[in-house]
């Protein structure tokens, strides 16, 4: 069942990628990836999301619960905004967990199904405000997405990309931020102009959270390309992605899927 904010979602994005409720984008994904052998029993779930616990916490009806409902637990690559921080070597991590068997005397791996997927959230008080929540126990108001949330603000408070100077972390305090503040400024200059170019806060926000799409989609299919390279003598199993923006709004995600791929099948 559809809701307003699925209305609002769907306006936004409806032109970017294909706007579904949790229960339709499971029916897909479940068609698909069955169809190209992708099992419960035979592959593991690799997750590229933010940490923020809004993604998983039990009062929210969430697109990763669906997910871990439908294939079991996850693999970890995932930093601040989504960022896939565990990198190559966390994907060849993960490719020596799947499920596999053994089969005429040869062992066949398991597979991989990468979930990368950045979050925004969506909530209506007394004006519709895009980038924010209400959590559940609290009445404030706090940012979904924080990380490209608070990019956002500190970029507008320096007031231009040249101003913008990224705090030094020589001890390995912040790492997330450090890698993921650099992969911004250096490699998405011109989308950032363009993001704070636009005046309409709510049209800026989505802006930002399709960067924040990017950013991440990007470092993850170079990151599955450089583990298919480099272990390509090793892993004999095959690699579904799924990726879009889960969209938090008041109780339960709704999710923009903008690509379900197979790096290797
Ligand atoms: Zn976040």
């Amino acid at each position: 069942m559809t809701d307003k904010y699925f209305d609002i979602m769907q306006n936004r994005f409806g032109d970017w990628g294909e706007c579904l409720t949790i229960n339709d984008f499971m029916l897909k994904i479940r068609k698909d990836l069955t169809e190209n052998g992708f099992l419960k029993d035979n592959s593991r779930l690799v997750f590229s999301v933010c940490p923020d616990d809004v993604n998983r916490i039990e009062e929210v009806d969430t697109i990763e619960d669906a997910l871990t409902d439908n294939y079991n637990g996850e693999f970890h690559l995932g930093g601040l905004g989504g960022y896939p921080m565990g990198g190559v070597s966390g994907i060849t991590a993960a490719s020596h967990h799947p499920p596999d068997k053994v089969d005429n005397g040869t062992r066949k791996d398991g597979n991989m199904i990468f979930f990368i997927s950045p979050h925004m959230g969506i909530v209506e008080q007394n004006e519709l405000l895009f980038g924010k929540i209400i959590r559940p126990g609290q009445e404030k108001l706090t940012s979904s997405c924080g990380a490209m949330m608070g990019f956002l603000s500190m970029l507008e408070e320096a007031g231009s990309l040249e101003n913008f100077q990224i705090a030094p972390d020589d001890t390995y305090l912040d790492p997330t931020r450090i890698v993921l503040h650099n992969d911004l400024l250096n490699n998405y200059a011109d989308r950032l102009e363009q993001v704070m170019s636009i005046d309409d806060p709510q049209k800026q926000v989505v802006e930002l959270f399709k960067l924040n799409y990017d950013v991440v989609a990007n470092k993850g299919k170079n990151m599955i390309d450089a583990f298919l390279e480099k272990e390509k003598e090793h892993f004999k199993g095959n690699i579904a992605l799924i990726s879009g923006i889960t969209v938090n709004v008041p109780g339960k995600d709704h999710f923009v899927l903008k690509d379900l791929t197979y790096p290797r099948k």
